[in-house]
């Protein structure tokens, strides 16, 4: 099986004995004139997120965090290797563009030719020069039932990046919608499904969409866990246990998007273990045994990251 690829090097899939958070933001940077706490920086919150990371390690073994911060997000990779070597978590970072309003200019008029090069740039030859490289191209982002035009140009090149270089591919679909739309457009370019994650679908309450995104083979993302202001936390539950009673166990991916300083424990918020502290514990009281937990926390992520279709994860 192909190696996953971390911000400290070439990993085995092998080596992921415990649970992985699939979508996670651990230095990030989406401040706006409106929304200043958009904020996860490496020089005042690297501290407690490295704090809380390792404490997962031993509490519940955590084993490996998506960290999906991509470009025009804030991100810093030698940050998540600080990150990583201190917490003892492995972290995977990304490449990709999010949504149209938080495009940098670079996505400007490019052409998806254009975009594509810029990603499997980056993908083979590392951020700058850091050496530190890729394992994953997202949140590759839209909005809206549709995406707009320029989010069809980063998405086509996601499609196309992936494909040429084997990453999966994450996206983030605004509020839940429009995740059938990019499927759609997404494997239109040759990416097969089960290599697609389909982000935020916890937000969006239609167990159909759920189900016929599964059914096409793609992933979908509960990874807004514990964000009761967008969605409690009892119809995530009630999504996820359709979802599962309908087979789809195994494209289930779970995570919380800690996005905002406002989130980690240190400041009251839920943090990154709400999944394991509060979410999971429920999960097994509706009657999700640990084999089906271990299945959407770990053996998914891998399959997920790896494009493996083999039954050996
Ligand atoms: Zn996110």
């Amino acid at each position: 099986m192909n190696h996953l690829q971390t911000v400290t090097g070439p990993l085995s899939p092998t080596d992921i004995q415990g649970p992985v958070l699939t979508h996670e933001h651990l230095v990030l940077d989406l401040s706006r004139d409106a929304d200043r706490a958009a904020v996860l920086s490496p020089a005042e919150h690297a501290g407690p997120v490295t704090a809380e990371l390792a404490a997962l390690r031993e509490e519940f073994a955590l084993s490996l965090v998506i960290e999906q911060t991509c470009r025009g997000m804030g991100r810093d990779p030698d940050a998540l290797a600080r990150i990583s070597e201190r917490s003892g978590v492995a972290v995977v970072a990304a490449t990709g563009w999010y949504y149209e309003p938080f495009h940098p200019s670079e996505v400007g008029a490019a052409g998806p030719a254009e975009l594509t090069e810029t990603l499997v740039r980056e993908i083979e030859d590392g951020f700058g020069a850091s050496g530190i490289r890729p394992g994953l191209i997202g949140e590759v982002g839209s909005h809206g039932d549709r995406p707009s035009p320029a989010e069809r140009r980063t998405l086509l090149a996601s499609a196309r990046a992936a494909v040429a270089t084997g990453l999966s591919l994450a996206t983030h679909a605004q509020l839940g919608h429009g995740g059938l739309a990019q499927l759609e457009l997404l494997t239109g370019a040759g990416l097969p499904a089960h290599r697609v994650c389909v982000g935020h679908q916890d937000l969006l309450d239609d167990p159909a969409v759920h189900r016929e995104l599964a059914a096409a083979g793609a992933y979908v993302a509960f990874d807004t866990v514990g964000k009761e202001s967008y969605q409690s936390d009892d119809t995530r539950l009630r999504l996820l246990l359709a979802l599962v009673e309908a087979g789809h166990a195994d494209r289930v991916l779970l995570s919380c998007d800690i996005s905002r300083h406002g989130y980690l424990e240190s400041e009251g918020g839920q943090g990154y273990g709400h999944l394991f502290r509060s979410f999971l514990p429920k999960a097994r009281a509706a009657g999700l045994d640990d084999g089906l937990i271990d299945l959407m926390t770990r053996r998914n992520a891998v399959r997920f990251l790896t494009g493996s279709t083999t039954e050996e994860f």
